[in-house]
């Protein structure tokens, strides 16, 4: 047997059992067929292999990035506004300058999207309110969501044609801000208040074509920063986007899909469940949503936000809601992976699905539990027992950490992202960027877990640090594991995948300040390079 594709002379970091290294790998139709030492390795080169020098490089799995929101953001990308710190926004003045220019060019009573804000990055340390951006424009109605993509803010022409006055009462799992005094709708919209001013504003969906191009481009994105395949929270027409590029042979990376539990109805009619799909494209859960943002600071907590005195964060549901959606659910054989950041929501989120599997035990159930947190040994023990995987936010500790400790001091950051508690406690935690609510890269993740200090710097709850090994395994081998996918993906052991990336820089030897800045090289995705940088 000859090989299609050889990478020698290197230092290719396995994360096998062993955590073995070798030399060299060999691919052929897309999967690893043999990995070992250059010599061993030679004997599979015939003239029609294609061979890459690796000159002592490292070579690590292909990463994963176990939850976020590629599709739907890379769909809309064209449309919104990018509010952001890396765009140039500043302060509340630059928002209003930003949908200033936009409205020129809009037709009046056409919608106006901002995305990305983020208050803790203005010059104010606050959102702008709805009469801040009424003088940005009042003949259009505009609607910005904030990073973590919980909150957003309405000027007042978009009440206006959404039909929500201050007489409108708050819906179930969602919050209008108020003026404490006159009861006038001030512009915040948290969780379920955001979707009644969205569809009340009719917030329509781009042509089937351009989603599809939208979706590859962030894609293509995903893989120059090593992402080999990415889990992605989902409904229809990013489902169908998904699925044209890959019928065209154009998609450029793995999608995992949870769908959201509210199709559940339609999903249980057809009998689409978890499994579905291939080695590219893969159903796995039901996408529920327990409670706020990290980056917001609305998740909900047992003790006050320390910025915000009496205030516990927002939940995006009831109980009784949740407990009855996710049971009929997993009655009919669905995989849940829920929303739950806070430490009373992801109680709540764990007593349901201790009677979910009292009265419907499987052998191998897999639920996810999405962010997860803000936890405590209690927590982490029932998480164990009950067999559950979360996935915990990578990048944030180092991204948004500045803005954290402010709101929940130092000694409750001991216990929030607990990478190191989970790996413990024998919990197969895998870790997250939730893009758009932080930037792709899962450099950035490994660097944060590893080093846990913000990126002004200052130490954020270390007593959760882990080895740069474990860091890789939770963007490899832990998050493949979340979709059964561990003997496929998420390491480079023959038979597997051929998803691999090759560095710049040897990643296991470089300081750990300076993971983040390790160069992504080249990135294959079943054995085709995907991504290879110009040097
Ligand atoms: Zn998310």
């Amino acid at each position: 047997m000859f090989a299609d594709l050889v990478l020698f002379n290197g230092k290719i970091v396995t994360v096998d059992a062993k955590e073995s290294i070798a030399e060299a790998v060999a691919v052929k139709f897309g999967k690893i067929v043999a990995v070992g030492t250059n010599g061993e390795i030679r004997e599979l080169v015939c003239r029609e292999t294609e061979v890459v020098d690796l000159r002592g490089r490292t070579v690590i799995p292909g990463l994963i990035d176990s939850h976020c929101h590629m599709i739907s953001t890379g769909m809309r990308s064209m449309d919104t506004i990018d509010l952001s710190e890396e765009a140039g926004v500043k302060s509340i003045g630059d928002i209003k300058a930003k949908i200033a220019e936009k409205a020129r060019s809009t037709p009046k009573g056409e919608l106006i999207l901002g995305g990305k804000e983020d208050d803790y990055k203005l010059l104010e340390r606050r959102h702008p309110t709805r009469w801040e951006l009424d003088e940005a424009t009042s003949d259009h109605p505009v609607v910005i969501s904030t990073v973590g993509g919980h909150f957003s803010v309405a000027n007042s022409k978009a009440f206006e044609m959404a039909c929500v006055t201050k007489d409108t009462p708050d819906p179930v799992g969602g919050m209008f801000e108020r003026d404490p005094k006159t009861g006038e709708l001030t512009g915040g919209l948290h969780e379920r208040a955001r979707e009644l001013v969205q569809v009340g504003l009719g917030v329509g969906e781009p042509t089937r074509e351009s989603a599809a191009e939208n979706v590859k481009r962030i894609l293509m994105a995903n893989a120059s920063a090593g992402l080999t395949c990415v889990y992605d929270s989902v409904h229809g027409s990013e489902v169908r986007a998904v699925l044209d590029l890959k019928n065209r042979g154009e998609l450029p990376i793995r999608v995992r899909m949870d769908v959201s539990i509210d199709l559940f109805p339609e999903l249980n009619k057809v009998g689409i469940s978890q499994g579905l799909g291939d080695g590219w494209v893969k159903i796995c859960g039901l996408k529920a949503y327990f409670d706020g943002a990290i980056s917001a600071r609305t998740a909900y907590v047992s003790e006050p936000y320390l910025n915000r005195p009496d205030f516990y964060g927002v939940m995006a549901t009831t109980k009784e809601l949740a407990r009855k959606s996710i049971l009929e659910a997993y009655e009919a054989g669905y995989r849940i992976s829920a929303h739950a950041n806070g430490d009373v929501a992801i109680g709540m989120y764990l007593d349901i699905m201790e009677e979910a599997q009292t009265r419907h035990p499987r052998p191998d159930p897999r639920n996810r539990i999405i962010h997860c947190t803000v936890v405590n040994p209690e927590l982490v023990g029932r998480i164990k027992s009950l067999n559950m995987l979360p996935t915990i936010f990578g990048a944030y500790p180092y991204y948004h950490g500045d803005k954290l400790i402010p709101a929940f001091g130092e000694r409750r950051l001991e216990w929030m992202f607990a990478a190191r508690s989970f790996l413990d406690a024998g919990v197969k935690v895998a870790a997250h960027s939730d893009h758009s609510a932080s930037p792709f890269p899962p450099l950035m993740g490994i660097h944060a877990l590893v080093n846990r200090t913000t990126k002004a710097g200052k130490p954020i709850g270390q007593s959760q640090k882990v080895s740069l090994m474990e860091a890789l395994k939770l963007y490899t081998i832990n998050a493949a594991a979340h979709s059964f996918d561990e003997d496929s993906l998420g390491s480079i052991e023959v038979g597997k995948c051929a998803d691999m990336v090759v560095l710049g820089k040897d990643l296991l030897s470089v300081p750990s300040e300076a993971i983040i800045d390790t160069p992504i090289d080249m990135t294959i995705v079943s054995g085709k390079i995907a991504f290879e940088r110009e040097r």
